[in-house]
């Protein structure tokens, strides 16, 4: 953590320089056709830049050079041994901007600046690290075939990787693809959010800096029905690999089947329980996890636990030592290092969460707690922290992501009923239990139809471990070894011998 306060923080972001321009083959530089776009402080609601919007045409250069640098293999042709070197000088030179990256991601986005300096950036660059330490301690497979044959299975990159990323982690949704990617010796063509675009832009010059030859890893800001929509239907890019809403994955799938059949890994929404049962070692602490688990990054987080569901036996207690907890988490200016809850990425992410708290009250959900927007005098965009009781499965706000600080308890009687209420729903991305009793943890987290279920805990796991989603949260995983299977396809040999 940083020791910086409000005044240093101000004072560094006056010295910022914003990237503004795409970065393609080894360049940065204006869109084709010299468009931008607005790129808006949530805090305050002011212009903080003039971004290039790529279309098209852009994304055909940026494609062009990506398939120019995979075919003369001059960065897939490099042994495992030195990609790993660039890859760990790049993460390296990502942890020494460190500040400017947290910096860039807090006024992009709204988070606090005590977040992306404590996760964000050190995450980040120690995905990239991760996956450059793996890559030369991986082996190929020798199949067990008969004695006059040799049969060999391995694993070749797949050429051109588009990535199209969300704004709420935008860079580590971004290095979650990049890391493994860049890492079996793709080509990478990164497209960050329209309402995050900053630290994208700026990682590409650092990846140059570290050797990451020109044309292997380029940057397209702009929106998704122009450029996204480009890569997505391009015939000479072989994967496309989304993080964002399930909405938009089901439509980049369809865009695979319309155009080259390319690879169509999606990473989703949720909608995920969080399930409290009397027994809990400890109801403070789950409590406490409780609130930081809906609050955390103003709520748009894909995990976020936005359904507790509490057994009836505990519930008013529950609630109270919620509500006291809760009440610590204040809207703030996510510049000030004490601030625990900042502003939403946009207006229209405001609107929409305004609009779930609303539908909430009109199905009769018990509001407990904010249920406004607040700091209006800012100009920025501020939702005080929201939660509902007594929320039953019917109500939209107990199926819908809402992706804010919005929280529906709903209350049960058996275990059997926190796991049919856990999943009722059309997500399985994560989902949480709390016992003292070893058999209901097992037993409820092999029935929880979720891709990481956390017991007694709330967000528990490191790069070793596989993250990604069940149902209409998502196909593949980010993270782990698994996630630079993704990124190559399976080739067999077979040799035969002479006899
Ligand atoms: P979104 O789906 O609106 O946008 C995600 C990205 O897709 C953006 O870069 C956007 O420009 C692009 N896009 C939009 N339309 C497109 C199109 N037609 N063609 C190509 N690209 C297009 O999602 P968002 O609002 O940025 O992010 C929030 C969502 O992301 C939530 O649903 C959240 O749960 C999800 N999310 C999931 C994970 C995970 O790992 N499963 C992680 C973070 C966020």
């Amino acid at each position: 953590m940083s020791d910086m306060n409000l005044a240093q923080w101000q004072y560094r972001q006056a010295q910022l320089t914003l990237p503004t321009q795409a970065f393609i083959d080894g360049n940065y530089r204006d869109a084709v056709d010299g468009a931008t776009f607005d790129c808006i402080n949530p805090a305050n609601g002011q212009l903080l830049a003039k971004v290039a919007a790529c279309d098209a045409a852009d994304a055909e250069l940026a494609v062009s050079a990506a398939r120019a640098a995979f075919n003369d293999r001059r960065w897939a042709g490099q042994s495992p041994k030195e990609r790993k070197l660039v890859l760990q000088r790049f993460a390296e030179l990502m942890r020494l901007h460190r500040v400017e990256l947290a910096l860039l991601e807090s006024l992009d986005m709204g988070k606090p600046i005590s977040d992306a300096m404590g996760y964000d950036a050190p995450a980040a660059a120690n995905c990239i690290a991760w996956n450059g330490e793996a890559i030369d301690k991986l082996y190929d497979e020798v199949a067990p075939v008969e004695e006059g044959a040799l049969a060999l299975v391995t694993r070749e990159p797949l050429g051109v990787v588009a990535a199209i990323v969300p704004w709420n982690f935008p860079l580590v949704m971004a290095c979650w693809k990049l890391g493994p990617a860049l890492a079996t010796g793709n080509s990478v063509i990164l497209k960050p959010s329209e309402k995050s675009p900053l630290t994208a832009l700026r990682i590409a010059g650092i990846a140059k800096e570290a050797g990451i030859p020109d044309g292997v890893f380029n940057v397209l800001p702009g929106f998704g029905h122009t450029v996204g929509e480009a890569l997505a239907m391009h015939m000479d890019v072989d994967c496309i690999t989304f993080t964002g809403s399930t909405k938009v994955g089901k439509h980049l799938v369809q865009c695979s089947g319309k155009s080259n059949l390319k690879r169509a890994f999606m990473e989703c929404g949720g909608k995920s329980p969080n399930i409290i049962l009397a027994d809990a070692p400890d109801l403070d602490a789950a409590a406490k996890s409780a609130a930081g688990a809906i609050f955390y990054n103003q709520g748009e987080v894909c995990t976020a636990a936005s359904r507790l569901l509490v057994q009836n036996s505990i519930k008013s207690d529950f609630i109270e030592r919620l509500l006291a907890h809760a009440r610590e988490w204040v809207s703030a200016d996510p510049q000030d290092p004490a601030t625990r809850i900042g502003a939403m990425v946009d207006g229209i992410q405001m609107e929409q969460v305004l609009r779930y708290i609303e539908i909430g009250k009109q199905e009769g959900a018990k509001l407990l707690l904010g249920g406004q927007r607040t700091r209006e005098e800012s100009g920025g965009f501020y939702i005080a922290p929201t939660i509902f009781d007594e929320v039953t499965p019917q109500m939209r706000i107990f199926r819908e992501e809402i992706f804010g600080p919005v929280l529906a308890i709903t209350g049960f009687d058996t275990l059997e009923e926190a796991i049919a209420l856990g999943n009722d729903t059309d997500y399985g991305l994560a989902a949480a239990i709390w016992t003292a009793d070893l058999n209901k943890a097992i037993k409820g987290s092999r029935a929880l139809r979720a891709g990481t279920v956390f017991v007694n805990n709330w967000d528990g796991g490191d790069m070793t471990m596989p993250f990604g989603g069940f149902k209409q949260s998502g196909n593949g995983r980010d993270k782990s070894l698994h996630a630079l299977e993704k990124y190559t396809e399976l080739k067999s040999t077979w040799i035969q011998l002479e006899s």
